[in-house]
């Protein structure tokens, strides 16, 4: 593990091809979901590696196991049901979660994916968890009748989630809000989420921020109750690092170094430079380096080639700083 600019990823990496077509097949019975989850696995070992491989420094899972981040979620919660296919951008169709009743979690949802994981390797693999806010906001609500009692029922349960997995020995656990800029006004609904999401743990928390209009909010994001604000950086020319220039912060930035829509890898120099911008505002301690979001629409050679490229550029900047 590094003192300075230590390396992670978001959550998601690309699905193998094998592992997509066995998901519509257990989606139609047509194998079961033990051959499905083996799959899973094995898909899982791989990421594993692959990160080992590049030497980074704090693991994901990947995802190999979830479609849709807040539908999960919800899958596994009592209170809550999956809608009939709803349209989202364009031609992409999905599967909407609907709160029908209180929400209760029956049992753990992730920790054993998460135990499965670290008992793979020596490095720590995060825990990872939706954000109640973005899954509020990405579901319909038949029941609570206010988004405040929505996310703050999902907050509770979030929390149960998060105290199992501290309890398994968990030290890294995120909590993602990509939700979160998406209405400026609600920022206060969003702290409180994660403030009671994260209530009793000692382990780093993290949240991931993607998508929005971060500098309306930003002032919002900084006081989040989490140690780590890990944020979508390079697809924006990294022009949030003014905000920081005029505010004292003991927050950790998890700086996203790659735009992860684009199917070319970014160059080196290019995030070499972008670490160099962190730099000049906060200190290397303060500062990880990942990519601006989960790599899962991109392919793994894709996801490869970028994330050689940002571990070269962490290193050259470690080299140069004298970093350790
Ligand atoms: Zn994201």
């Amino acid at each position: 593990m590094h003192n300075n600019l230590i390396t992670t990823a978001v959550g998601s990496y690309p699905k193998p091809p094998h592992l997509m077509e066995a998901r519509a097949k257990a989606a139609r019975a047509q194998i079961s979901r033990d051959e499905l989850m083996d799959l899973e696995k094995k898909a899982t070992e791989h990421w594993i590696r692959l990160q080992e491989d590049l030497d980074m420094d704090i693991l994901v899972d990947g995802e190999m196991y979830r479609g849709d981040m807040a539908t999960y979620f919800a899958e596994n919660l009592e209170g809550m049901d999956i809608s009939g296919l709803v349209r989202s951008y364009g031609n992409r169709y999905y599967r909407k979660p609907v709160a029908t009743g209180a929400i209760k979690r029956p049992k753990a949802i992730t920790v054993d994916w998460w135990k499965y994981s670290q008992s793979l390797t020596d490095r720590p693999v995060k825990g990872m968890l939706t954000g109640p806010y973005t899954i509020a906001d990405w579901s319909f609500d038949e029941h609570f009748g206010s988004r405040e009692a929505f996310v703050l029922n999902l907050a509770r349960v979030i929390n149960e989630e998060a105290r199992d997995l501290q309890a398994a020995g968990c030290r890294y656990i995120q909590i993602d809000e990509p939700a979160a800029s998406t209405r400026p006004e609600e920022m206060a609904l969003v702290a409180e989420g994660l403030r009671v999401s994260t209530e009793g743990l000692d382990a780093v928390t993290i949240t991931h921020i993607c998508y929005g209009d971060f500098a309306t909010v930003f002032d919002g994001i900084l006081t989040l109750p989490v140690d780590v604000l890990d944020l979508e950086m390079a697809n924006s020319d990294y022009h949030l690092l003014e905000y920081f220039e005029d505010k004292k912060t003991d927050k950790i930035l998890a700086l996203g170094v790659f735009d992860v829509h684009h199917h070319a890898p970014e160059s080196i120099e290019a995030m070499e430079a972008g670490i160099e911008r962190a730099l000049n505002v906060l200190p290397g301690k303060q500062i990880w380096v990942t990519p601006d979001c989960g790599l899962k629409t991109r392919t793994e050679e894709e996801s490869m080639a970028k994330l050689k490229n940002m571990m070269q550029a962490t290193n050259n900047v470690r080299a140069r700083r004298g970093l350790s």
